[in-house]
């Protein structure tokens, strides 16, 4: 990818993943962050809310739960930005702190939200991100936060809603990992089947996010794969990586016997 903005050393994190609540990251890209830190790449991951709005869980629960799924996962930082739980907006209060994560964490890669989802929260995260991953690289905006920094790439994880992607990390090796990091969050998965219910679509919390993975993998020909999707274009250094990519790509780009090259 070419580097707009990045300092190149001086990142402190490869990869900074921002969620609304916590246990979004997860959902989202448990798998592609455990693909990372396991190849030693230092994530961190920043969740703008504490979940005091939601219907299940308290605050310190999920602060705890939200701890063992960072363990889990390997990350080098967790931080949380404070923003009101149900209420945050792409407003002032939200691109100060999150121009703020960036310039602290100076990450190569910010993985957001996707920008249409059915939670209001989801979709105000996805917009102050796409604002802050822009501000954050201008010297003489909010230049008390720090020096500017910009990372090479915006891409969206997944939701409650989307669309295509632009591509798909397999993660079929490592769907026990991705359950065991989900279950982290007991008070949001809750024991019966009516706890487990999402709030708004009904089905388990657990096996809605690895049905989802499922369905991307079924496409990609691989087990299961977490959808990703960029804001506009990016370049990549050469072709090479497609060619020596995992076998996810390769059964993609087979053709069935008998059947037509895709
Ligand atoms: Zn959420």
């Amino acid at each position: 990818m070419t580097a707009a903005g990045d300092r190149g050393d001086a990142a402190t994190v490869d990869a900074l993943v921002v969620g609304a609540h916590p246990d979004d990251a997860e959902i989202g890209c448990a798998g592609a962050m455990l693909r990372m830190t396991d190849a030693g790449l230092r994530v961190a991951v920043v969740d703008c809310t504490r979940g005091e709005s939601a219907s299940r869980g308290t605050p310190a629960l999920r602060a705890e739960e939200a701890a063992r799924a960072a363990a889990l996962l390997g990350l080098c930082a967790r931080q949380n930005l404070g923003l009101p739980d149900g209420r945050v907006a792409d407003d002032e209060a939200a691109l100060r702190a999150l121009v703020g994560a960036l310039r602290r964490l100076r990450p190569r890669l910010l993985l957001a939200p996707f920008p249409i989802d059915a939670h209001p929260d989801h979709e105000a995260v996805a917009a102050a991100c796409r604002r802050a991953f822009f501000h954050a690289g201008l010297r003489n905006l909010l230049p008390e936060l720090g020096p500017p920094w910009r990372p090479r790439a915006l891409l969206r994880y997944a939701g409650n809603d989307g669309a295509v992607p632009t591509f798909c990390v397999d993660i079929d090796v490592l769907v026990d990992r991705k359950r065991a990091v989900l279950e982290c969050y007991a008070s949001q998965i809750g024991r019966s089947p009516d706890e487990r219910a999402h709030y708004l679509r009904g089905a388990d919390h657990v096996e809605r996010a690895l049905v989802r993975d499922r369905y991307y993998g079924t496409l990609c020909g691989c087990g299961h794969a977490e959808p990703f999707w960029t804001d506009g274009p990016f370049a990549l250094d050469a072709l090479a990586p497609l060619v020596t990519a995992g076998a996810g790509v390769d059964r993609a780009t087979t053709p069935p016997p008998g059947g037509n090259p895709p």
